[in-house]
């Protein structure tokens, strides 16, 4: 066991961002690579935008991909006790004051100092305040005087440093009494002893406010690593413009978790120009050293190929376990059907997704083929009952089902028929699959079996 400690602390008001992902990916890693234990937060403060729906849809998500915490779920809203006594800790400290600040007073010094060209920020009015009105207040953090700069040494991005002059006394809890986000997260990330906090770099300007707190409140500050975010295409900040970005949406569209896994690593972090890795091979490899500095780019083509890349060598077993839901989605059912194993064996080299499979394999399950209009047209015309009448006798007379069977059967059809093995196949192939396009023909006849096959046969030869 190592003493790092590290959270991904989502707050459910939406799905799980395809960033969020990587960022709890890049948790999870360096907590198991280093024996450290890896927390999980859901961050719900925020109690109008957050949703029960929303974190289910993140535990989910986190289930999916594999990333099972040392310790948690915590909930926010299940220390309200906790923040409002630090809130008061700090006040009674000194470090903290009550703001009878009115919103229009604040709009009004805000729009002010806008016109005058000062970058606007809470002029301190109620700072040394000694009255307590009867009336609606916030508390402020307040900034330290003796202090030019806060800086940090951030693992991903280098050495940062914020003066204090850029910052103004935060509002560390609100009218209602509720604590705002930086005050949380830093009792919370104290209280629950993290000492690595690796988040997306669109907290890193929060940063130096909550290293302030941290010493405010004699706190260790831990280390922080901030993520490049993730860039559309046109490398403008990844939306739905460029794609789905809630990660669960991807395992709807039939990626496989590992897929995912393999891709969000590799959006921002690399290993010499290695492509492939399994959790295991990431567990060892992993380093922040070895993040980028720049953004990541979201490519959807690589993430279909990595896909395809875990299809293709995937356990069938697993993957026909996979495939039933995306069956049943379309409406087929499997019971009674071709083996589902086997009917995965012959689409693994075929299928980029999961939907795709499934697509692919429907044809295995239907009662009575439906046939392609244009398939029909070009290969079942009646010229070529008596091929089929050969077919279906020299099948009848082949023993079992398997491919060196299937041979010699093919050899005496295109005896007899004299026509070449694409002549055969090709008219067999939509007799048995309805469309030109599938598994190779001795696969199809072989995962359909004996007794299916050649009724679909007889089905085509109906049709003449
Ligand atoms: N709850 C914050 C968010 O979802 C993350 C806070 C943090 O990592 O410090 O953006």
């Amino acid at each position: 066991m190592s003493d790092l400690r590290v959270r991904f602390a989502p707050s459910p008001t939406g799905y799980l961002h395809i960033g969020g992902a990587r960022t709890a990916l890049f948790n999870y890693l360096l907590a198991k690579q280093q024996g450290g234990t890896y927390v999980l937060r859901i961050e719900d403060t925020d109690v109008a935008r957050s949703t029960q729906q929303s974190v289910d849809a993140i535990l989910d998500a986190m289930k999916w991909l594999g990333f099972s915490c040392d310790e948690g779920p915590f909930y926010q809203s299940d220390r309200f006790d906790l923040y409002k006594q630090k809130v008061e800790e700090l006040v009674q400290a000194g470090k903290a004051y009550r703001c009878y600040c009115t919103q229009e007073e604040l709009d009004a010094k805000r729009e002010a100092a806008m016109q005058e060209g000062r970058k606007p920020k809470y002029d301190g009015t109620c700072r040394n305040r000694t009255d307590q009105p009867d009336a609606p207040y916030v508390i402020r953090f307040k900034l330290p005087d003796d202090k030019e700069a806060v800086t940090f040494d951030d693992k991903i991005k280098g050495p940062i440093t914020f003066r204090l002059e850029e910052l103004d006394d935060l509002i560390i809890a609100r009218t209602d009494g509720t604590p705002t986000y930086n005050m949380v997260v830093v009792i919370d990330d104290a209280e629950m002893g993290i000492t690595l906090v690796i988040r997306g770099d669109d907290h890193v300007n929060n940063t130096p406010r909550q290293i302030l707190l941290y010493e405010a409140f004699g706190y260790p500050v831990p280390e922080f690593a901030h993520v490049p975010m993730i860039l559309g295409s046109d490398k403008k900040r990844l939306s739905k413009r460029h794609g789905a970005t809630s990660v669960m949406a991807y395992q709807e569209e039939g990626f496989l978790p590992e897929a995912m896994v393999n891709y969000l690593v590799r959006l921002g972090w690399s290993c010499g120009d290695e492509e492939i890795f399994s959790m295991e091979d990431l567990i060892e490899k992993f380093s922040l050293a070895n993040v980028g500095r720049a953004a990541g780019v979201f490519n959807p083509e690589k993430l279909l190929w990595l896909n395809s890349h875990y299809i293709k060598t995937g356990d069938p077993v697993r993957l026909a376990g996979l495939l039933k839901p995306f069956l049943e989605a379309k409406g087929i059912a499997t019971e009674g059907g071709p083996d589902l194993v086997a009917v995965v064996k012959s689409l693994q080299e075929r299928a980029a997704t999961m939907v795709e499979m499934a697509d692919g394999a429907a044809f295995y399950f239907v009662d009575s083929v439906v046939y392609d209009e244009k398939a029909q047209e070009k290969f079942l015309t009646p010229d070529q009952k008596p091929l089929f009448e050969t077919i279906l006798a020299e099948l009848e007379k082949c023993g079992e089902f398997v491919e060196a069977q299937l041979e010699v059967a093919f050899a005496k059809i295109m005896e007899i028929t004299e026509l070449k093995f694409g002549k055969v196949a090709q008219p067999l192939r939509v007799a048995l699959t309805g469309g030109t396009a599938s598994p190779s023909i001795y696969e199809v006849l072989q995962v359909l079996g004996k007794e299916r096959s050649l009724a679909r046969i007889s089905q085509a030869l109906q049709t003449f």
